[in-house]
């Protein structure tokens, strides 16, 4: 008899995953920097061989942004982007890790690493949001899209504007309840330190304004 594919509830998956994967949420922040190094060296792996791209260094960066007042954390690259279709293909399909594809892809060329294991990481953002919203245009694309989604309920998609190049994921920040609090994902200097612990090793410079106290 032929082999039969296992069926999945993709919303209990979600769950599933966004709830016993990681043991920390703090780690959702260093998921969404590696996505976004990831994008970036997407353009710097292009420039090796397209003479009409210069990766110039000052270009590219990752930027976080709290802000308190309206409970949102801001992870903005410059990196390659996505298209329509590469929203609805990456961030539509669970753990399908598209950076392992990358990776066995460009490898050979040189040993940078690209990190990203099991195409769940984008998702671990809802272990401390309760939405999320990424905007995105890709290079070489004169169109910008809107991802939203409130996790297991689904995603939409719409055309929107953005200047530049690249991907902006705002994250609705949970309130806090009585076991869990989530405040601290809006603090500058937790998220400082979120940072320099997963993150210190990012090669393109992450960027932070501090404004509360
Ligand atoms: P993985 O990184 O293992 O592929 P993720 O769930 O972290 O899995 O991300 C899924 C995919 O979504 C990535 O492979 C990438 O194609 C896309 N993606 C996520 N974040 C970004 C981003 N900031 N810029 C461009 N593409 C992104
Ligand atoms: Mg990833």
């Amino acid at each position: 008899m032929a082999k039969k594919q296992f069926k999945a509830e993709s919303k209990r998956l979600l769950e599933m995953m966004i709830n016993s994967i990681y043991s920390q949420k703090e780690i959702f922040l260093r998921e969404l920097i590696s996505n976004a190094s990831d994008a970036i060296d997407k353009i710097y792996y292009k420039a090796l061989t397209d003479d009409s791209l210069r990766f110039d260094k000052d270009s590219y960066f990752i930027k976080v942004d709290a802000d308190k007042e309206n409970r949102t954390l801001k992870i903005a690259d410059t990196g390659i982007g996505m298209t329509k279709e590469e929203l609805e293909n990456n961030l539509g399909t669970i753990a399908k890790s598209g950076s392992l594809a990358f990776k066995s892809e460009n490898e050979a060329k040189d040993g940078h690493d690209i990190i990203g294991q099991f195409g769940v990481g984008f998702y671990s953002a809802f272990m401390v949001a309760d939405e999320l919203t990424v905007i995105s245009k890709a290079l070489g694309s004169d169109e910008a899209y809107k991802w939203e989604s409130k996790g297991a309920d689904g995603y939409k998609i719409e055309p929107c504007d953005k200047d530049s190049v690249g991907t902006e994921i705002t994250l609705k920040i949970k309130e806090n309840t009585e076991d869990e609090q989530y405040d601290e994902y809006l603090d500058e200097y937790r998220l400082k330190a979120i940072i320099k612990k997963y993150s210190d090793f990012i090669r393109y410079p992450i960027k932070m304004e501090v404004t509360s106290s």
